[in-house]
């Protein structure tokens, strides 16, 4: 399924007309980026600024450090922060327009989601997460892409705007790229993800520092932790074909855990051969952080909008629960009883 609003001329022109004159844009992606938000806001935020715009980069929380090299981050604004909240509220509400990416559902912004929701700005949805809220004046949306910077680089082409895509607007459209593909390997990577990523190349980008920058960054308590969660705290059961994880708050604080640092390592599960299912939960502050992942036709968005509280694609997917870290692996295992069938009948 999929919307574009540059498939239709009167709404193409109609846009491109908006940005005729020097517009006053926000961008904003969704809680907790990853490098397909930040890769999203930060490459538009280099074109729209090329382009004479005054361009405003609106993050609902702070990054981990994995994506804090990124060309542009240091102008981005945590609405978090206290200390910048009040300007960033304002940005908000006098923004002619607001670019909503990698997200569809706007409680994915947090706390952003009411000013957001109440500002007048023309509003832009970008995204490829299923099933879509009806907030954007403009959607351009398809969940068979890859990642959203895939998406944005093809409506750059449709809008004639590639010639405002410099070095470091590819280099974040090749972040947000490679990192929703897990490196070019999940099934959504396909031949127009490669000519797109050879596209960006000719842009003058340098992959090997990217992935360098992206992967090769992990801090010593990190690898320490790894090596715990693999020898210590994977479970796999084989009569599900399904792996996971869970760490209590304690655990984390003993690795001295930052943000970002247990990005991927739902994937480990994933490689056990035969395994069609991954899952790991994280005790936070106020909730469970439950992630997903599969392979082939098993699909977790299913299973996480339907149990907990959350969404995202067929084979990624997260949410949350409130129930306490024990309760919700119980609650899980408990519910693979009832996917048995489906999880034994994929290749
Ligand atoms: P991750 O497991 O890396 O946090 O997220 C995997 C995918 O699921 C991402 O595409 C992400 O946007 C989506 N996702 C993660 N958490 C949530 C959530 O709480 N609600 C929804 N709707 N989607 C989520
Ligand atoms: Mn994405």
């Amino acid at each position: 399924m999929k919307q574009l609003f540059t498939e239709n001329e009167q709404l193409k022109s109609e846009f491109k007309q908006l940005f005729g004159s020097p517009q006053k844009i926000v961008l904003t992606a969704h809680q907790n980026p990853d490098g397909d938000a930040y890769g999203s806001i930060f490459s538009l935020y280099h074109v729209l600024k090329n382009l004479g715009h005054q361009v405003y980069a609106i993050s609902p929380t702070s990054h981990a450090d994995y994506i804090a090299w990124m060309p542009g981050v240091n102008e981005v604004i945590n609405f978090e922060d206290s200390l910048e909240n009040g300007r960033a509220k304002r940005l908000i509400k006098e923004a002619n327009v607001i670019f909503c990416l990698d997200f569809s559902a706007l409680d994915r912004a947090k706390d952003m989601h009411t000013p957001i929701k109440e500002s007048k700005a023309v509003k832009v949805l970008i995204d490829h997460h299923q099933q879509p809220e009806g907030f954007a004046d403009y959607v351009y949306w398809d969940e068979k892409a890859a990642a959203t910077c895939e998406l944005i680089f093809c409506l750059l082409e449709d809008l004639d705007w590639l010639g405002a895509l410099d070095k470091d607007g590819a280099t974040c459209l090749y972040t947000g790229i490679l990192t929703d593909t897990g490196s070019f390997k999940f099934d959504s990577t396909t031949k127009r993800v490669h000519r797109i990523a050879g596209e960006l190349i000719d842009k003058g980008i340098n992959p090997n520092q990217i992935n360098r920058r992206l992967f090769d960054q992990n801090s010593f308590d990190r690898l320490r932790f790894m090596g715990y969660a693999l020898g210590e705290k994977l479970t796999y059961l084989p009569e599900y074909r399904t792996a996971l994880f869970s760490f209590t708050e304690e655990e984390q604080n003993k690795f001295n855990l930052k943000k970002g640092d247990t990005e991927g390592l739902v994937n480990y599960g994933l490689s056990i051969a035969g395994a069609v299912m991954s899952a790991i939960f994280i005790e936070k502050e106020t909730m469970v952080k439950v992630s997903f992942r599969s392979v082939d036709d098993f699909s977790v968005a299913e299973l996480s909008r339907n149990h907990f509280n959350g969404g995202g694609h067929k084979n990624a997917a997260g949410g949350r629960s409130t129930l306490g870290l024990e309760a919700t692996v119980e609650k899980f295992l408990s519910l693979l009883p009832e996917h048995k069938e489906e999880l034994l009948k994929q290749p």
